[in-house]
């Protein structure tokens, strides 16, 4: 491994590193990053593309942020054995029940005045939005570790593999009750480890100007 390759991936296992999607070469010929058209074209295969995983957890985190939830934003990716996306979905209230009228407070004075009577969460949602005909021996990538109630329809849904980031709720019942089911199903299920800690999608850089040049560009 030549030492470019190893500070590579030493870079790769940095979760402070900032993976920019469309980003150029930022180690040589920075005049010519400042000229995008100058910018010699590139002829090696891509080395910091997405892994299987960070590309399916990442579709779920972009869900989740069509979620309406002021307090907790969480995506769902149902994925088959051929690695197709066949289902995606994020934390919402059930169709024809506004979002607007319904509540999303965490505490109340009633519990029907909080939104856990109501909020779909986004497991259910990715499972019943399906776009193949059964997602049994799918596996499902999630933002938090699934709750019991949602571990209950993975299994009735067969699904074979959960793939979580979160488990900020470990100790709590319900993702106890969810182990024991899980366990029980013979569900494998493992924590997401990213190499970096962010991805930024940045419009621009199908235009030849990633954000980074772009600001490069503005300043003085
Ligand atoms: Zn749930």
């Amino acid at each position: 491994m030549s030492k470019r390759q190893l500070i590579s991936s030493e870079e790769d296992t940095d979760k402070g590193k900032v993976a920019k999607i469309g980003d150029t070469d930022h180690d040589e010929n920075t005049a010519h990053n400042n000229m995008a058209v100058a910018t010699p074209a590139k002829t090696g295969k891509r080395t910091d593309y997405l892994s299987w995983d960070e590309y399916f957890m990442a579709v779920a985190f972009l869900s989740a942020q069509r979620s309406k939830d002021p307090n907790s934003q969480v995506g769902a990716c149902v994925v088959n054995p051929e690695r197709k996306i066949v289902g995606i979905g994020y934390n919402g209230m059930p169709n024809g029940c506004s979002d607007d009228e319904l509540p999303w407070a965490r505490q109340a004075e009633s519990n029907l005045e909080t939104k856990y009577p109501y909020v779909c969460h986004a497991e259910l949602n990715a499972i019943l939005n399906k776009n193949a005909a059964d997602i049994k021996g799918c596996s499902i990538y999630v933002a938090l570790f699934p709750c019991n109630e949602c571990t209950k329809l993975i299994i009735q849904a067969g699904i074979k593999e959960v793939i979580y980031y979160s488990d900020k709720y470990h100790d709590q019942p319900n993702c106890k009750a969810s182990r024991r089911l899980l366990n029980m199903a013979k569900i494998t299920y493992r924590q997401f480890k990213p190499r970096k800690c962010q991805i930024v999608i940045d419009f621009t850089s199908i235009d030849g100007f990633p954000l980074k040049q772009s600001l490069s560009v503005a300043s003085p």
